[in-house]
């Protein structure tokens, strides 16, 4: 089921009595998840994810703006009309009951023709415990299973009514590193076997990049960017973004546009088709770096540290645009590097460099030669 947000906007009033402006939790959100697909919405604490999920699951109404399910306007109807799967972070699941009665919760409060009797219940409940693999456990209690077990409840639980759209608030936050790349992994296969239109929260760059097919990155309230992982990864639209995915972070240099050159401080890194010459901030992925020691950008030289099929060359620049953050470049561990010199150099890869505006941070786009 394709899912539309139509210039959705949802504020509430300031927390702090002090401060008379209201909160924009979500400020005019437009734009449509296909059918089938599975969405992460991406964005630091406060950004605004949890308030996104609870307008589409019909537990908060927006101040404005409209909700589609289909085709059919759902901005009115009540959460447990909208058909709609639902998990969050701390699984909430009932203690005293088993696996088996957890999962066939929301199928005994079912009223009139939607009616189910105890042996289609137990047919449904089966059906989902298998599909998140828990069907062995079927007896047991919350407090007999680990945590990814209880998660995966949660996740049986919210799809045992068959939903239309699964949303999950965080669903791994509470899983240690291992669970967690198991348990999306798991979140990922289920998804792609029932072909529920899922919209997938979280704070994680890495998580969301893995999982989704596309990703909706946010800041304050507002969207900065859609698309698949990847191409926001290679081509992001601003600062933020470009800092926000991407694990080393993009380093980023105060630098400038002048004669057709790009400069990180007063190193010529790259020629650039540009008219006008301005100060600039310069973004280059850790990828973007070759080691050289002819190359155009020179950096003091730090340490290296081993990634075993990869090396990160750690070094400073004076242009860093945070003093004193550590520069890492991402080098292939065929390369060595005399950590007695001072000095390192690299060359740049032209498509691994961002430019962005001093002011409003935004990417500047040209031909680069
Ligand atoms: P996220 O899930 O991305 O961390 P939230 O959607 O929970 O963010 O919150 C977005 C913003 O809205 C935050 O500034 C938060 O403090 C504010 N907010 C959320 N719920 C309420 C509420 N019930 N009352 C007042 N402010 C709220
Ligand atoms: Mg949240």
């Amino acid at each position: 089921m394709k899912v539309v947000l139509q210039n959705l906007t949802k504020t509430f009033p300031s927390r702090n009595k002090k401060v008379k402006e209201e909160v924009v939790a979500v400020n005019n959100f437009d734009f449509e998840i296909p059918d089938g697909v599975l969405v992460g919405l991406l964005g630091p604490s406060g950004c605004g994810k949890s308030t996104t999920l609870n307008l589409l699951s019909g537990l908060q109404k927006p101040t404005s703006g409209k909700i589609f399910f289909g085709e059919n306007d759902v901005t009115n109807l009540e959460a447990e009309n909208r058909g709609v799967g639902l998990v969050f972070q701390n699984y909430a699941l009932y203690p005293h009951l088993t696996v088996r009665q957890n999962i066939m919760f929301p199928l005994q409060n079912l009223k009139g023709t939607a009616k189910l009797s105890k042996e289609e219940m137990n047919v449904k409940v089966l059906e989902a415990a298998k599909l998140v693999q828990i069907d062995e456990l079927m007896d047991r209690k919350p407090g007999e299973l680990s945590g990814g077990q209880q998660q995966r409840v949660a996740i049986a639980r919210a799809l045992v009514k068959m939903p239309k759209i699964l949303l999950l608030d965080e669903p791994l936050s509470n899983l240690d590193a291992r669970l967690r790349l198991q348990t999306r992994e798991e979140i990922r296969r289920i998804q792609k076997e029932t072909k529920i239109t899922t919209i997938f929260v979280t704070h994680d760059q890495e998580e969301a990049m893995s999982i989704s097919d596309i990703i909706v990155v946010m800041k304050d309230g507002v969207v900065q960017q859609i698309g698949k992982p990847q191409e926001v990864y290679d081509n992001p639209v601003n600062l933020f973004v470009a800092k926000f995915l991407g694990t080393p972070p993009i380093n980023v240099f105060d630098g400038k546009i002048k004669s057709g050159k790009l400069f990180v401080g007063e190193d010529a890194i790259m020629d650039i088709q540009a008219d006008t010459d301005k100060e600039v901030y310069v973004g280059i992925r850790p990828e973007g770096f070759v080691l050289n020691e002819n190359g155009a950008l020179r950096c003091r030289l730090n340490t290296v540290e081993v990634m075993g099929r990869d090396i990160s060359v750690v070094s400073y620049n004076d242009a860093s645009a945070t003093d004193n953050q550590a520069i890492r470049s991402i080098i292939s561990s065929e390369n060595t590097v005399n950590l007695a010199a001072e000095y390192v150099r690299f060359d740049v890869k032209p498509n691994k460099v961002f430019v962005f505006d001093k002011n409003t941070e935004e990417r500047i786009y040209f031909e680069k030669e």
